[in-house]
């Protein structure tokens, strides 16, 4: 890396919520980066609909969280309810933080927030441009062959950010391979209207089915919801009468777990799903570990404190990997001894402020 009085120049490749958490964090620190995408613009899918408090927390600083809460629906509670028996209700407001509540937003609308938040601190996104290969020279400088409108520009940087998701170019030139464990079976993800959906519009509903199916509802705004579901069909595990009134898409997919070894070769760092990925389960989801890592790289190359970069990141990785396939086992579960454990600590908690302080902060993915 060069030296602090040195001017950086630094490439991210990815406009994803990582690459451009990252654009953000070194604009707003002096280094305006350049960022490139090979899409030709924000792709108008949903995708992550739920932001963390910490990630809420990490944006305050651009100046992008007051747009991200001005603009998504605030959810105040979590109702889960399991096909037979009562449902039970998480109040989030009872978190003593500003942000006590779930934010959902689809994740296009927090790209063009970001996007536009960039471009005033004199940035721009330049589309329809794609990393073809990077070269670390031995001045410590990263040579980048880009390719835009079929021509081929080459470029030296200080620093490269791979943020260029799942099929990472990035992480190939780099040499490093991803370990994958698929989890057995499909998920699905669907998005649906219902103009008589008979839950709270402020609120998110767990369906807990028979045979360890079970599936999250999240509002999108107006009459618009999505679910995702640990089966390949999100729509039959949404139990109780409701109409749907038009279903926009029903589509599974398989999940995969995987983590890289390393998060950096020399100059070359590696952030978000080119890290990471495993079950899109809400606030532990990639979108929210991606903007994590974004914030810490971002830091560490403003200030020349990469060293430690991998072992934090890995760290934080590991351990939302572990909350998250925890969550799976634990919703899915459909032997009844587990499912009485299951019920019975959820009982508690509902019980005992402390732990359902706990269970309020790990929903939120607070702290
Ligand atoms: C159905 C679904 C539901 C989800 N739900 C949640 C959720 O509730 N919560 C959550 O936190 N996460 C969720 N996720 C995951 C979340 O969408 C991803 O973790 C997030 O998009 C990762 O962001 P990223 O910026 O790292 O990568 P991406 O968003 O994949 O962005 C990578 C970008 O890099 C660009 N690119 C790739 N190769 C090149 C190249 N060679 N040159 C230039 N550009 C390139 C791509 O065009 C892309 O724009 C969900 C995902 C899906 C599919």
């Amino acid at each position: 890396m060069s030296s602090s009085k040195e001017p950086k120049k630094v490439l991210i490749v990815g406009a994803g919520p990582t690459g451009l958490t990252s654009a953000l964090e070194l604009a707003r620190r002096g280094i305006v980066p350049k960022l490139i995408d090979a899409k030709e613009c924000i792709a108008p899918t949903s995708r992550a609909t739920g932001l963390s408090v910490k990630s809420l927390e990490l944006l305050e600083a651009s100046g992008v969280t007051p747009r991200l809460v001005a603009t998504g629906i605030k959810v105040n509670h979590a109702r889960i309810m399991q096909e037979k028996g009562k449902g039970i209700t998480l109040d989030f407001n009872e978190l003593a933080h500003k942000y006590n509540f779930l934010l959902c937003l689809p994740q296009n609308h927090t790209e063009i927030i970001m996007q536009k938040r960039f471009e005033e601190l004199g940035g721009n996104v330049e589309y329809d441009t794609r990393l073809v290969s990077l070269t670390q020279k031995k001045d410590g400088t990263v040579e980048a062959v880009m390719e835009k409108n079929g021509k081929r520009l080459t470029e030296t940087f200080n620093a490269v950010i791979g943020a260029d998701g799942v099929n990472s170019t990035v992480r190939e030139q780099m040499g490093i391979k991803f370990k994958e464990k698929i989890y057995p079976g499909k998920w699905s993800a669907a998005e649906f209207d219902s103009k008589d959906w008979p839950h709270k519009q402020d609120e998110i509903q767990y369906f807990i089915g028979k045979g360890g199916k079970f599936a999250v509802v999240m509002p999108l705004g107006g009459n618009r919801y999505r679910a995702v579901a640990n089966t390949d069909d999100a729509m039959s595990c949404i139990f109780g009468k409701h109409s749907v009134d038009k279903l926009h898409f029903n589509a599974a997919f398989d999940v995969s777990v995987r983590h890289v070894k390393t998060y950096r070769k020399g100059n070359i760092f590696l952030a978000g799903d080119a890290a990471h990925t495993y079950a899109p389960a809400g606030v532990q989801g990639g979108m929210n570990l991606g903007i994590r890592d974004a914030c810490s790289l971002a830091r560490r190359i403003a200030e020349n404190d990469t060293k430690t970069y991998t072992r934090e990141r890995k760290a934080d990785g590991a351990a939302t990997i572990r909350d998250s396939n925890l969550a799976v086992r634990v919703a899915g579960y459909s032997n009844v001894f587990m499912k009485a454990a299951r019920n019975m600590t959820v009982g508690a908690a509902m019980r005992i402020k402390t732990l359902r302080q706990k269970v309020i902060k790990k929903s939120l993915g607070s702290g």
